[in-house]
């Protein structure tokens, strides 16, 4: 499904992806792990087009999208989910969840999409004609996922989503994204939670220095000697 080759990408001089390639099949949760500065969110900015790379292709679902603009990145299914702040906090819950929706693709769906978001997180139902800035951190990433899902993604791109939230709220995150896979949700998934997310990937990518230095299985990486020391603290 996507396809990223040889990859380079700077901001002025410095270089933060040295020839990154990686793929994802349709249906696969794939992780990227690597230390602060790795690359790793440089990488997903180029696959939502929001940093343009200076070499190499990127490819989704046979079209190539490199350096195209996010608008229509998006609009052939690539979402990244937006961190739980980078909701309206004036606009009610159910408004947050319908500006999801404003591609004419997403549109004619949004009633059934509505429908299906509220069953996967039912307090944002209870809480719909609430202004979003009331919830609470865990709440408002919920939120995020929906707002993401209502705009109907095939791929979801998940940048540390576990970010300043509560433990008990990270365990319902790494659920959702679980659900998500079972539905069949192909999913990009950075977390600093390396052993929840490799736990949760079917494979998994490290970066190094903006470069890709191991990938395989996530029980494969979670098994490498390596990885154990380097990430797991092990
Ligand atoms: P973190 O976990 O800390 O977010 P990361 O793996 O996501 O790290 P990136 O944010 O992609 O890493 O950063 C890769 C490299 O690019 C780093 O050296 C970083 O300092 C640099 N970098 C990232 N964003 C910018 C920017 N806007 N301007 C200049 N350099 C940047």
């Amino acid at each position: 499904m996507l396809d990223v080759r040889d990859l380079d990408l700077f901001y002025g001089d410095a270089q933060a992806l040295d020839g990154v390639s990686l793929q994802v099949a349709e249906g696969e949760v794939v992780a990227i792990i690597g230390a602060n500065g790795a690359g790793k969110t440089s990488l997903i900015r180029a696959i939502a087009g929001m940093k343009k790379p200076a070499r190499g292709t990127i490819t989704f679902d046979g079209h190539d999208i490199t350096g195209r603009v996010s608008s229509i990145i998006c609009d052939l299914g690539v979402a990244q989910v937006a961190e739980g702040r980078q909701i309206f906090p004036s606009m009610s819950v159910a408004e947050n969840l319908e500006m999801g929706a404003v591609l004419p693709r997403a549109r004619t769906k949004r009633k059934e999409t509505l429908e299906r978001c509220y069953e996967m997180f039912p307090k944002l139902k209870v809480r719909s004609d609430q202004a979003a800035g009331t919830l609470s951190g865990g709440e408002q990433q919920m939120l995020a996922i929906g707002r993401c899902l209502m705009g109907q993604p095939r791929l979801m791109m998940f940048d540390e989503p576990s970010l300043g939230l509560a433990p008990a709220v990270v365990g319902e995150m790494f659920k959702i994204i679980k659900e998500l896979h079972a539905q069949g949700m192909t999913v990009i998934l950075v977390e600093q939670n390396v052993s929840a997310s490799l736990k949760l990937a079917d494979r998994g990518y490290v970066l190094e220095n903006g470069r890709v230095v191991l990938s395989g299985t996530g029980a494969g990486l979670l098994n490498d000697d390596g990885v154990r020391q380097a990430y797991l603290g092990l």
